[in-house]
């Protein structure tokens, strides 16, 4: 909305919220269909609608094709096309905040929905070997059986043993749920936490995680998940716009914002 104003565009962006509805997310068909109607440029869709979405669209861009998730839809004519733009928005927080980084090996925590995007997108962005963990072993080797079909030049593994897959990688991609303000706690042992491992987080509030504190105290290099948030917001807006964004506004928009609900969490500017 504040980057849609500063660019002049008259541009408004509404909550559909299923769950204050009596039929939930089985209202998504409907809800599609008079955004379409009403002229709406897209949705961007969210928890739990990423993969119930996809049998009511025309065409889904490679990533959502090869991640089976969409969170954007964009309304061109008749047609509806579906991407999702976590992944491109977590390859650009990479491509900013650590774009020197050795990334020949990475373990990924988390094997749900942000994890096969950001796992996805860190392939891409030339991890060699990727070793995938979840507290839920069947998840984990779920995520790994596509990811090693689709990168097949990589080595993608699941494994039960953080420490070991830990003591040999370059960085840690967090994507699970622990360490969001209403989950605290860390998700690997602090002890596994020592340079040169770069760890990344997913989770954006707090911007400061346990884990991403931890790993600054043990002298890690860190990465927020407060970028992929902005960046795949950003990448949203271009695609119902046709106009880039100013993503740096809409970054320091957002830090801004999230400092002054929890200024101890937020790096000052
Ligand atoms: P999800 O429910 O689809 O998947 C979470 C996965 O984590 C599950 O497979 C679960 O078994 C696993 N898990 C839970 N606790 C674990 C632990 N302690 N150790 C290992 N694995 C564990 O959820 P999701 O949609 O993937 O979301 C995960 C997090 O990512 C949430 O905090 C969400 O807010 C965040 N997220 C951030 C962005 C962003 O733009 N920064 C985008 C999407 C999601």
């Amino acid at each position: 909305m504040t980057e849609g104003t500063a660019l002049g565009l008259h541009y408004s962006y509404e909550l559909l919220d299923t769950d204050l509805l009596p039929e939930g997310a089985q209202a998504l068909p409907r809800l599609l269909a008079e955004a379409q109607r009403s002229g709406y440029a897209g949705l961007n869709i969210t928890y739990p609608c990423k993969q119930a979405v996809i049998p009511l669209l025309d065409t889904l861009s490679p990533e959502a094709d090869a991640l089976q998730s969409v969170n954007t839809v964009v309304f061109a004519g008749t047609q509806r096309i579906g991407y999702n733009t976590d992944c491109w928005g977590f390859a650009e927080n990479l491509r900013r905040g650590l774009a020197d980084a050795i990334r020949q090996r990475v373990v990924l925590v988390g094997a749900g929905g942000a994890g096969s995007a950001v796992g996805y997108a860190v392939l891409q962005w030339g991890a060699r070997t990727l070793q995938i963990h979840d507290l839920d072993p069947q998840r984990a080797l779920a995520l790994a059986a596509r990811l090693s079909t689709q990168f097949p030049n990589c080595g993608v593994t699941a494994t039960g043993d953080l420490e070991s897959a830990l003591a040999h990688a370059d960085g840690l991609i967090h994507a699970s749920p622990m360490g969001m303000a209403k989950l605290p706690g860390l998700p690997v042992p602090a002890q596994f936490l020592r340079p040169p491992l770069w760890v990344a987080d997913v989770v954006y509030v707090p911007l400061v995680t346990q884990l991403l504190a931890q790993a600054r105290a043990a002298g890690c290099r860190t990465l927020d998940g407060g970028g992929m948030a902005v960046f795949q917001a950003a990448k949203a807006f271009e695609l119902f716009t046709g106009i880039k964004p100013d993503a740096e506004r809409m970054l320091t928009g957002f830090n801004a914002r999230m400092r002054l609900n929890n200024p101890a969490a937020v790096p000052p500017p």
